[in-house]
């Protein structure tokens, strides 16, 4: 994902630039990549008072408001002639510095190990916020822009203005001056609230300990190796992400991984409902006060699905086309269960990935633990870069630059003798960080004037000495990539509010990229266990099948998620009460047994975050693009680079100076459709059909 958003509510989507969370994870049925183990470095806060970081970012963000509150200013002042020198190339400075401001404080918030600077960067962003709010409320800014005439500019700068308009428009500027204040009020209200539903996420961290070695037999020997005993004899094992995704998977005690679960999907439960709750009905009555009946109608008119009703639609859509496949593969689940508790009448929540796991092994001979041992933190991402430079021409570089944490590593991105931007991998868990995965956007480029910078937070293995990845980390780590490079390849337009596609587009670069790691002279590229020998090329065929099988129930899970954030969000808050609306969903979509007493939206970190909160079906929206896009690749070669430069030059390139529909038309010669999507999902493999058997 991107991660946070500012701008404001409404028209998220093409205001916005913000980070992308990515991640699909959070499904019911397969725990989701969250967080952080706890073998982080200490917190540097200060011990009382600020500290030299915190006064330092303080004046910095204290310097990026008196900036941009001038340039506002300025621009709000009557001129002589309204023209794009005039008028348009003082916005872009405007929302340049804001953006900017907004992805710096938003970073800071969720990387920093200071907690006083994450405190400030809280209130910094809010601010920023404030300020996007302001500037698409400004009537004289939107007369001043509407006077501009575009009609002899080029396509990419009446695209700009056209969604500018429309933005300040969405946004209330047409309201009269109490409703525009109203609007403000609200605005930073819901900024607030989606701040405190972050924060309450990423401080709770729970576990669990056990007595000994034994009782975590099944897990991996490095994964042993690294929970030593405390000083009180016993184990502790936190909800944080390299620890709950091991142990769901691997654990033989099962109450061990009953009461872990129970952590996990409450976490931020109790605090979080009544934010959410806020939260909703600020965001209806923002709704209201901007002429739309509900935010998931305010939310979607700049995405490309449009509005609420058709995200209805895909998303009934999608799960149609799952159902059956799901429901057939959750079958498989209790047969497999059933060969060791015969009378067991459903798979409970926390057996799925550990049967799972099972069942790959089983089936496809798939071993998890087995794959782990390919895929080593720096190995994995140094055949990242490689796989950069053969798909894109791409050639990474670290350098030396100023970092947030000793730990961080900055690299910069070339295109020949071009400089595309920079990039910082803060990769390993600590405490007080972002728990799950995402790019943060930081630096907005343009065109021949300024270059552009991102981030990728995450929390794998490998800080100190080797750590070895999950699969699925190794996936989280592409799909992270993938924005990034995304990010820096978009970003040299010359306006830049035209940098960012239409959320519902922003998945599918990253998500595409995913399938590289099926690929086997991809992978064997990298993928080397400490021998020095590639994973075998029978294995990644097992992974691929092993993937197939359970995707049923991926698509089916991800869309009551899909639905989970649509319906809090396409009616009337006050029609219903959270926990029924959840527990409601849970049984219109489920797989597996029921797990009474959980809340796992709470801890659901895309409700918090704007431009995804009514809106998670873009993953899969995203997904059926990517799909599509990917068939060209499976056609032509996916190392064949006329496909992978085509792909970067008509779907990269453009980010959001056209709409996505467009470039993906340029990519395929043709409009996208389900088709590939679809027929994935019908192509159920057998057992024994594919890869080697037993
Ligand atoms: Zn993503």
């Amino acid at each position: 994902m991107i991660n946070k958003t500012h701008w404001t509510w409404i028209g998220a989507s093409l205001l916005a630039l913000t980070v992308s969370a990515c991640g699909r994870d959070e499904a019911p049925a397969e725990p989701a990549p969250t967080v952080a183990a706890d073998t982080a470095p200490a917190e540097v806060s200060p011990a009382a008072g600020q500290s030299d970081a915190s006064r330092a970012y303080q004046e910095r963000c204290d310097v990026g408001l008196a900036s941009v509150e001038a340039l506002l200013a300025a621009l709000e002042e009557p001129r002589d002639d309204y023209t794009l020198a005039t008028v348009f190339e003082p916005f872009n400075e405007l929302t340049r510095q804001i953006d900017n401001n907004m992805f710096y404080a938003q970073l800071m918030f969720y990387a920093h190990p200071d907690a006083e600077v994450r405190r400030i960067a809280g209130e910094c962003d809010q601010k920023f916020q404030g300020l996007n709010t302001r500037l698409f409320l400004s009537g004289p800014v939107f007369e001043a822009f509407a006077a501009v005439d575009v009609s002899g500019e080029d396509a990419e700068t009446r695209y700009f203005a056209e969604k500018q308009r429309l933005q300040f428009k969405l946004n209330g500027v047409s309201q009269d001056e109490a409703t525009r204040a109203k609007i403000r009020a609200v605005s930073d209200e819901i900024v607030a609230l989606e701040n405190e539903f972050a924060a309450n996420i990423a401080s709770d961290v729970r576990s669990v300990k056990v007595d000994s070695p034994e009782n975590l037999a099944g897990l991996p020997a490095d994964w042993i190796e690294s929970h030593p005993p405390g000083d009180d004899g016993r184990i502790t094992i936190t909800t944080q992400y390299p620890d709950y995704v091991p142990v769901m998977r691997y654990a033989e005690d099962e109450d061990l991984r009953r009461e872990l679960y129970f952590d996990y999907n409450n976490l931020a439960y109790p605090a979080n409902k009544e934010v959410l709750a806020k939260l909703v009905a600020k965001r209806n009555e923002l709704a209201g006060l901007t002429g739309f009946e509900t935010w998931a109608d305010a939310m979607n008119v700049t995405k490309m699905s449009g509005s609420a009703a058709e995200v209805r639609r895909f998303i009934d859509k999608a799960a149609d086309a799952a159902r059956d496949r799901a429901h057939a593969d959750a079958a498989v689940y209790l047969d497999r269960l059933r060969q060791d508790s015969p009378e067991a009448g459903a798979v409970a929540p926390w057996q799925t990935s550990y049967l799972g796991n099972k069942l790959r092994k089983e089936l496809f001979s798939m071993d998890a633990a087995e794959v782990r041992p390919y895929f080593e933190y720096q190995k994995v991402r140094d055949g990242i870069f490689e796989l950069t430079k053969d798909l894109f021409g791409y050639t990474i570089v670290p350098i030396d630059a100023e970092v947030w944490h000793p730990s961080v590593q900055v690299y910069e991105m070339w295109d020949g003798d071009q400089l595309l931007g920079t990039f910082y991998l803060d990769m390993h868990p600590r405490k007080g960080k972002f728990n799950h995965a995402a790019m943060f956007q930081m630096d907005v480029g343009q065109e021949g004037q300024h270059l552009p910078s991102a981030a990728l937070l995450t929390n794998l293995p490998g800080e100190n000495g080797k750590g070895y990845l999950e699969l699925r980390d190794v996936e989280t780590f592409l799909h992270e990539f993938g924005h990034l490079v995304h990010w820096l390849t978009m970003n040299h337009q010359r306006w830049v509010r035209n940098t960012m596609p239409e959320w519902d587009f922003i998945e599918a670069p990253s998500q595409m990229l995913e399938y590289w790691l099926y690929d086997t002279p991809t992978v064997q590229r990298f993928a080397t266990n400490d021998a020095g020998e590639p994973i075998p090329a029978e294995m990644v065929q097992q992974t691929l099948d092993a993937k197939a099988f359970g995707e049923g129930i991926t698509v089916f899970s991800q869309m009551e998620l899909a639905d989970l954030s649509l319906s809090l969000h396409d009616r009337d808050p006050a029609s219903f009460d959270i926990d029924g609306l959840s527990e409601e969903l849970d049984e219109e979509y489920r797989l597996f047994g029921e797990a009474g007493g959980t809340h796992h939206y709470a801890a659901f970190s895309h409700l918090g975050n704007a431009p995804y909160a009514a809106s998670y079906y873009l993953y899969m929206w995203s997904l059926v693009i990517a799909d599509d896009m990917f068939s060209r690749f499976q056609t032509e070669g996916l190392r064949n680079r006329d496909t992978s430069f085509s792909y970067r030059d008509e779907v990269l390139v453009p980010g959001g100076s056209r709409p996505a529909a467009e470039s993906v038309r340029a990519f395929l010669g043709r409009p996208y459709n389900f088709d590939a999507f679809q027929e994935r999902l019908g192509d159920r493999p057998e057992p024994g059909d594919t890869g080697a058997g037993k």
